[in-house]
């Protein structure tokens, strides 16, 4: 079965999205948790952060990349921004289709849960 963001790429569903290129897109979270909430989400479908392999290196370096460049096209970059990946049950995680969020927009607090 496709995953969700799998679906949000092929334009099944839809997203707001903010940059796409051929290895990853970048949405705004549908239930943002700051003022704002977007998603990285790479092309290929790797389940969560543990299970990328080390071929895997270079595109998670490449999406903390992209995660600065959508920061500044949203006009957080001087402000400040936080990058989450949360991985497994203890962590939230609700989408087995690892992405980053990027969150900012607001001062952050700092709390587990
Ligand atoms: O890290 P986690 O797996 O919990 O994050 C999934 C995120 O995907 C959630 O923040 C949820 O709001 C978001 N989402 C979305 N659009 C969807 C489905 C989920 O932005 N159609």
């Amino acid at each position: 079965m496709k995953s969700i963001f799998r679906r949000i790429i092929e334009r099944e569903i839809p997203a707001e999205i903010i940059y796409e290129d051929d290895r990853c897109i970048a949405i705004h979270d549908i239930h943002p948790v700051a003022k704002v909430h977007a998603l990285i989400i790479p092309k290929k479908e790797i389940p969560r952060l543990s299970e990328a392999d080390a071929a895997d290196r270079e595109l998670l370096g490449y999406l903390l990349g992209i995660a600065t460049i959508v920061a500044a096209k949203l006009g957080i970059a001087d402000t400040g921004f936080r990058v989450v990946i949360n991985n497994g049950k203890d962590a939230g995680e609700s989408v087995p289709h690892l992405h980053l969020h990027l969150l900012g927009g607001e001062p952050l607090g700092w709390k587990h849960g």
